[in-house]
C-alpha cells in the first residue's frame, strides 16, 4: 500500500462547499459575508447545477394572492404532505424563513413573474393550500442559480469548476479537509479545511427512469457515511407523476407539475380523468370530489376545494401507476395530461413556455392542441445526511449537509416548491454555521495526514489497477443496477423483491471490484463513472435496506404487502450509518423529535 502521495496540488479554506447548486451557493455567500475564506468545489460548469432545471418555483408563503398565507400554514402544509415524518424543527425554520430568502433572491437581481399590483406572483402546486410558487415562468431554477452565481463571482469566492470530490479527510473525529481530481486532467488535489459543507444533491441516477441529471449519483450522501454520518429517511423516493414517455431517449424527463397547477388534468385511455377514485382519506376534506367543484375552484378558490391532480406527489404518482397497471394506460405506456382541451394556446405558450417547446422539438407533439403521454419517473430524494436542524451540522464535527443530500425536512415526501425554499433557507443557517464554527476553533486547524491523502489517491487509481485482473465494463454496471432499482426498488414495493434487490446490490458491489477502465486519467468519462459508482451502490443499498425494514406504505414509500400507515412507524426514522467492515451499511430505527405543543395544535383539527 502507497504510504505518500503523489505530488499534488494544495489549498487551505476556511469552508469548502462541495456543490454548486442552490444550496451551495447560497451557503457560500453566507460563510463568505460571515468572514470566512470559502471555496465553491462543482463537478460541473458554475451555473450548471441540477437546481438550473428546476421549473415551478419557490414555495414561500408571502401572502401576495392569498393574504391569508402564513408560515403556520405552510408549516402544516408541508408536514402533512411529508406525512408528518419530518423533522418539525426544519420545516417550522423553513417556513418561518422562506419569504425572506425569496425576497432577498430578488433584492439581488432576480426577476420573478408580477402580479397585477407588481408584487411577485405566486402559483399553485399539489399540497399547498394557496397559490405560494415565487416563479419565472417554468425557469425559476434559472433566474435562481443566475442570480446566486452572479453574486458569487461579484464577491470574489474562489470556485473549482469541473472538480469531483471523492472523499472526505479527518482528523480524529472532526473534519480536516476533502480530496478530489480535475475532470480535466485526472490530477489530484487536497483541501485542507477545518468545515466542509455537503451540497451535492440526490440520487436519481441510480434509477432507470430519472428527471435528474449526470451529477446525481449521490456522492455527498456516500461521502457522508464513509465519513461516520448518519443518513435518515432513505427508503423516501420520490416518483415525479409526471415524466416524458416517448420517445425513449427522453424517458423520465420532467413535465412540470404547474402545468396541472395551470389546468391541466389526468385522463386514461377511456378518457376518463381518474384522480376523482384516487383521493386518500387523509386529503377527503380539502379535495374536490366531483369534476363541477374541482374546475370551479380555477376561479373561486375560496369557496371550493382542490382538483384532485393536485393531491402531493406520491398521492398522483400512485394513481398513474394504478391506472396503467389496470390497463388503461396510454399508446406508450402512461396515461394522458391534458391542458390543451382547458386553457387557450396563448395561455399555455404564455405560462408553460419550457414545457411547450420541450414538447414540440423532442416529442413532435404540439401541448396547446393535443395531450402529453406522461408517467412516473424518480425525481428527489426526501432522504439525507441527519443534520442538526438549525445549524445542518451531522454528527462529525465540522461537517454540514444541506438542500437534497440532507435528510429531515421533507419527511416521507416533499411537496413541490419546497425544495428551492430549502435550498435557500438552509444554504443561508449553514454558511453562517460553518463560518462561526470555524472562527470558534480561534485558529487551530488539523493538518492533512499524508498517509490518508495516499490511500484516498490509491482507491481513486483502483479502477486502473483492474486493468489487468478487471473484466467489469462500468458502464454495465451502471445499467444493471439502474434497473434492479427501478424494477425492484420503485414505485411499489413487496418483501421479495426488495430481499431480491439487496443480494444484486451486493452481487454488483463485487462485481464493481473488477472494474477495467482503459485510457488515461485525462478527461476519462468510464474512470470518473467508476468512481461514482462505489458511491452509487452505497446509496442504493441504503435505500434498499431501508425500504424492506419499514413495513406500512407512507410517502414516497409504498409497500403492496404493508398498505396503509401503521401507526407504530409514524413516530420513528430509520437511520442508516457504515458498518464497521466499511463495506455495507447497517440499520437502527430511532423515535422522531417530538414536536412541541404550540405547533402540535396545528394539527387537531385531524384526529
Ligand atoms: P444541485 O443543484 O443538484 O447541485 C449539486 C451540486 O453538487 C452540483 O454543482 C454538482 O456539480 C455538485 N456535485 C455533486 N457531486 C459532487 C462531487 N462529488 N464533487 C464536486 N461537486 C459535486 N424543486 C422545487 O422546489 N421547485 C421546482 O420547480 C423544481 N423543479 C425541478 C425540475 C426538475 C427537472 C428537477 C430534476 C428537479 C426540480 N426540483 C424543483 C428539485 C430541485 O431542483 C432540486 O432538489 C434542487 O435544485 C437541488 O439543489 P441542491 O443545491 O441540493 O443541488
Amino acid at each position: 500500500m502507497t504510504q505518500t502521495p503523489t505530488e499534488i496540488e494544495k489549498h487551505q479554506y476556511d469552508v469548502v462547499i462541495v456543490g454548486a447548486g442552490g444550496s451551495g451557493l447560497r451557503a457560500a455567500i453566507a460563510a463568505h459575508e460571515a468572514g470566512a475564506k470559502v471555496a465553491v468545489l462543482c463537478k460541473s460548469l458554475l451555473g450548471k447545477a441540477h437546481t438550473v432545471m428546476a421549473e415551478g418555483g419557490a414555495a414561500a408563503a408571502l401572502g401576495n394572492l392569498w393574504p391569508e398565507d402564513s408560515w403556520q400554514v405552510h408549516f402544516r402544509d408541508t408536514m402533512r404532505g411529508g406525512k408528518m415524518l419530518n423533522n418539525w424543527r426544519m420545516a417550522q425554520l423553513h417556513a418561518q424563513e422562506a419569504p425572506e430568502r425569496v425576497l432577498e433572491l430578488e433584492d439581488w437581481g432576480a426577476l420573478f413573474d408580477r402580479t397585477k399590483d407588481g408584487l411577485i406572483s405566486q402559483r399553485d402546486f399539489g399540497g399547498h393550500r394557496y397559490a405560494r410558487l415565487a416563479h419565472v415562468g417554468d425557469r425559476t431554477g434559472l433566474e435562481m442559480i443566475r442570480t446566486l452565481q452572479q453574486r458569487t463571482v461579484q464577491l470574489g469566492i474562489d470556485v473549482f469548476m469541473e472538480f469531483t470530490v471523492t472523499d472526505l479527510m479527518k482528523s480524529g473525529d472532526a473534519i480536516s479537509g476533502a480530496f478530489g481530481y480535475w475532470r480535466e486532467t485526472g490530477s489530484f488535489v487536497a483541501f485542507e479545511a477545518p468545515a466542509i459543507v455537503l451540497a451535492t444533491g440526490g440520487i436519481g441516477k441510480s434509477f432507470k427512469v430519472t428527471s435528474n441529471s449526470w451529477e446525481y449519483t449521490g456522492d455527498g450522501h456516500a461521502m457522508a457515511l464513509r465519513a461516520g454520518a448518519k443518513l435518515i429517511n432513505m427508503e423516501f423516493v420520490q416518483f415525479h407523476p409526471t415524466g416524458m414517455v416517448w420517445p425513449p431517449s427522453v424517458k423520465g424527463l420532467l413535465v412540470t407539475e404547474s402545468v396541472r397547477g395551470d389546468g391541466g388534468i389526468l385522463k386514461n385511455s377511456d378518457g376518463k380523468r381518474f384522480m376523482f377514485d384516487y383521493i386518500p382519506e387523509f386529503f377527503k376534506a380539502e379535495t374536490a370530489d366531483s369534476e363541477e367543484e374541482a374546475d370551479g375552484w380555477y376561479d373561486d378558490k375560496k369557496n371550493n376545494r382542490r382538483p384532485p391532480e393536485l393531491l402531493p406527489r406520491d398521492e398522483v404518482a400512485r394513481a398513474i401507476n394504478s391506472e396503467i397497471k389496470a390497463g388503461r394506460g396510454s399508446e406508450h405506456g402512461g396515461v394522458y395530461l391534458d391542458i390543451a382541451s382547458r386553457r387557450t394556446p396563448e395561455f399555455i405558450r404564455k405560462r408553460l413556455p419550457s414545457m411547450y417547446h420541450q414538447f414540440k422539438e423532442l416529442a413532435d407533439v404540439d401541448i396547446t392542441v393535443e395531450p402529453m403521454e406522461i408517467g412516473p419517473t424518480c425525481h428527489y430524494v426526501m432522504g439525507g445526511v441527519e443534520v442538526q436542524p438549525d445549524s445542518e451540522m451531522s454528527g462529525v464535527p465540522g461537517l454540514y449537509a444541506i438542500g437534497e443530500c440532507s435528510g429531515g425536512m421533507h419527511g416521507s415526501n416533499r411537496l413541490g416548491g419546497n425544495s428551492l425554499s430549502d435550498l435557500l433557507v438552509f444554504g443561508k443557517r449553514a454558511g453562517d454555521a460553518a463560518a462561526s464554527y470555524v472562527a470558534g476553533l480561534g485558529g487551530a486547524r488539523a493538518s492533512l495526514s499524508d498517509a490518508d491523502l495516499a490511500a484516498a489517491e490509491e482507491l481513486a487509481l483502483a479502477p486502473f489497477a483492474g486493468s489487468g485482473a478487471g473484466t467489469e465494463n462500468p458502464y454495465t454496471v451502471q445499467h444493471d443496477l439502474q434497473q434492479t432499482m427501478n424494477d425492484l426498488v420503485g414505485i411499489i414495493r413487496i418483501r421479495e423483491e426488495l430481499e431480491r434487490s439487496l443480494a444484486e446490490i451486493e452481487k454488483l458491489k463485487e462485481r464493481s471490484k473488477h472494474l477495467v477502465v482503459s485510457g488515461d486519467r485525462q478527461y476519462n468519462p468510464g474512470w470518473h463513472l467508476a468512481i461514482d459508482l462505489r458511491n452509487m451502490l452505497l446509496v442504493s443499498e441504503c435505500i434498499a435496506k431501508a425500504a424492506l425494514e419499514r413495513e406500512e406504505s407512507r410517502g414516497g414509500h409504498t409497500r403492496e404487502d404493508h398498505p396503509g400507515f401503521d401507526d407504530r412507524w409514524g413516530t420513528l426514522n430509520i437511520a442508516l450509518s457504515l458498518n464497521a467492515a466499511g463495506d455495507g451499511v447497517e440499520l437502527a430505527t430511532q423515535p422522531l423529535p417530538v414536536m412541541p405543543d404550540d405547533l402540535a395544535a396545528f394539527f387537531e383539527e385531524d384526529h
